[in-house]
Formats: C-alpha cells, sequence, structure tokens
C-alpha cells in the first residue's frame, strides 16, 4: 500500500516528509551569513511555515520548504538562502520547533512580532 502523501502543515510536520508533488529544491540558510533579522520567518506564509529559530541561528525544514522563493532576494537583506538540491532531513532533535510552543507561525505573540517585522 503507498504512503500517504503528506497534507496540510500540521499533517506535513507530523509525517516529517517532504510532498513529492514539490517540485522545486528546498532553501537553506548560510547560516554564518545571517544576521538574525527574521525577515525569512516573517516573508514564509504561515501555511508552509518553514524556518526557525535554534541555538546559534535560523534553520529552514526542507520538509516544510516548498521552495516557493518568498525568504530569497530582496527579502534578505544580506542574500543567504539559496536553493538546496542536495537537502539532508532535518536532525529529529529539531523537529519539536515545529508545533510547539515556540513555533513562530503559530504562537500568536510571535505573530505579532513578525507583522512588525513585515512592515518595515
Ligand atoms: S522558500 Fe518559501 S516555503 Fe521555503 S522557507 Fe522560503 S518562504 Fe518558506
Ligand atoms: S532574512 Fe536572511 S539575514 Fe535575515 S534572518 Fe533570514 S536568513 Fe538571516
Amino acid at each position: 500500500m503507498s504512503k500517504p502523501v503528506p497534507g496540510p502543515r500540521p499533517q506535513r510536520a507530523a509525517a516529517r516528509e517532504r510532498p513529492e508533488k514539490w517540485h522545486r529544491p528546498p532553501m537553506r540558510i548560510e547560516s554564518n551569513e545571517c544576521i538574525s533579522c527574521d525577515a525569512c520567518i516573517a516573508a514564509c506564509p504561515p501555511s508552509l511555515g518553514a524556518v526557525f529559530r535554534r541555538d546559534g541561528g535560523l534553520v529552514i525544514f526542507p520538509e516544510l520548504c516548498s521552495g516557493c522563493g518568498l525568504c530569497t532576494g530582496p527579502t534578505c537583506p544580506v542574500d543567504c538562502i539559496q536553493e538546496d538540491p542536495d537537502w539532508s532531513p532535518t536532525s529529529q532533535d529539531l523537529w519539536p520547533l515545529a508545533l510547539g510552543p515556540a513555533d513562530p507561525y503559530t504562537d500568536p505573540e510571535t505573530r505579532l512580532t513578525l507583522d512588525r517585522v513585515r512592515r518595515w
């Protein structure tokens, strides 16, 4: 029996799998260049919600990143977000960031902060 295709974000986060129908590669942050401005978190649509803060910087979960590109180009002031066709799965110890209390796409207080970032 074939596996179900991961659906909307909560299901994708629970399945920890990237939908096969996403043909664009996910993005990756060059963390040594990142200035932690949070613009990429704010730019990523909440329905995808792929960028997280962690100790030592920001990270994109490839399984949640459709490769839409909204976080790249002029969004990132130092242009340190690139396509990652050879992506590796998100390490298991990071997954609690998604859908947990610090999830920037579900926590209302963080959403307010992100709205301010968007208005820059
Ligand atoms: S490419 Fe799109 S889905 Fe991926 S992190 Fe950037 S804004 Fe989010
Ligand atoms: S937009 Fe660029 S510089 Fe700002 S937090 Fe994201 S990756 Fe870092």
